[in-house]
């Protein structure tokens, strides 16, 4: 069986920029990509806010860039998903596709995460062309223009007060008669003039063919339905770290973010390193998960030669 130094599990920003550096320091690594190669960043359109872009990138293109920069120091990049994982022995198991297995000195954890959709046919169909799950992602296309967005916690408050900033109007759905963020993240919600907060409200619909121009919403306690006229639809009900597969060997929070040592990458298990989304719930761009990738493979580094590994 092929003895790996540094194997990756996850190939958007952070597994990506974790490979070039571990290739970089001739670690050899190896990554397993995971289904949806590229991660998050192969749903979106317009990345506007990544540096090193002036004139900004579609997600899919910038992820096939930073592709061919992990491929061209040598990363041994294979298609797959990690079905099962062993921490508790020294070199780690890690099975591939179930029938797949590989040993590895050091574990970088790179799966990120996933937005919570609604689940609605129309949320769908118009992903990308008025619906979306990030406001500063996206946010900057519905300038001077009206949206809404779903959700009540710290997020949406957030996203709705980065909104408010660029928009004429922002609709707010919350479907209780309270909000579950933050006090301090609500007043402020509360205090902004273009922020429209609308109780016990659900989504029935996003109205539009092929671009969003209104939602239909309905009042669950009296049953009213009405339309409300927007360009954007922000979804910010939450996100779900992908880290499953890792919990029983892994600390996480009671959200299932991997837990790291403040200010480092490393999570509870030795040689086990984590970046990312997947433990990150606070900023979750693709810059910052590109930073904690960098992190991560230093660490990695770090750890094999004191450990007389590499
Ligand atoms: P949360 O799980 O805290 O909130 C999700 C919100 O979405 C809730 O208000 C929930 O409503 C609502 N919701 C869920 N499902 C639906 C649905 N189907 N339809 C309508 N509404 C729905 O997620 P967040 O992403 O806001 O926050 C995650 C964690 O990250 C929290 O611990 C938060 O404090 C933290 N965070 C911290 C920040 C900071 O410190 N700056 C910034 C952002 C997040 P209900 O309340 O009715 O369940």
């Amino acid at each position: 069986m092929q003895r790996i130094h540094c194997l990756i599990i996850g190939s958007g920003p952070a597994g990506y920029t974790a490979a070039i550096y571990a290739a970089r320091a001739n670690l050899k690594p190896v990554m397993i990509t995971g289904l949806l190669q590229g991660g998050q960043l192969m749903n979106t359109t317009e990345v506007e806010n990544y540096p090193g872009y002036p004139n900004g990138v579609l997600g899919p293109n910038m992820m096939e860039d930073f592709r061919k920069q992990a491929e061209r120091f040598g990363t041994d990049i294979r298609f797959g998903v990690v079905t099962k994982v062993d921490f508790s022995v020294s070199p780690k198991k890690v099975w591939v596709d179930d029938t797949t297995l590989l040993e590895a000195d050091a574990v970088i954890l790179a799966t990120g995460a996933e937005a919570k959709w609604l689940g609605l046919e129309s949320e769908k169909r118009l992903n990308g062309s008025g619906v979306s799950a990030c406001a500063v992602c996206d946010g900057f296309f519905y300038k001077n223009s009206e949206v809404a967005i779903v959700g009540a916690g710290d997020t949406a408050c957030e996203e709705a007060l980065y909104l408010s900033k660029l928009c004429t109007q922002v609709h707010m759905l919350v479907r209780r008669d309270v909000m579950r963020a933050s006090k301090i993240m609500q007043e402020r919600v509360l205090k902004t003039p273009n922020i429209r907060i609308y109780w016990n409200t659900e989504t029935d619909e996003i109205l539009g063919e092929n671009a969003v121009e209104a939602v239909r919403v309905r009042n669950n306690k009296t049953g009213e339905t009405f339309v409300i006229p927007i360009k954007g639809f922000f979804v910010a009900i939450g996100h779900k770290p992908n880290s499953d597969i890792f919990r029983d060997y892994i600390q996480t929070d009671n959200e299932g973010y991997v837990i790291t040592k403040p200010g480092t990458t490393q999570t509870n298990v030795e040689g086990v390193f984590a970046c990312g989304d997947l433990q990150d719930k606070v900023y979750r761009q693709a810059v910052t998960a590109a930073g904690t990738g960098c992190m991560a493979a230093l660490e990695a580094e770090r750890w094999l030669s004191a450990k007389g590994l590499h």
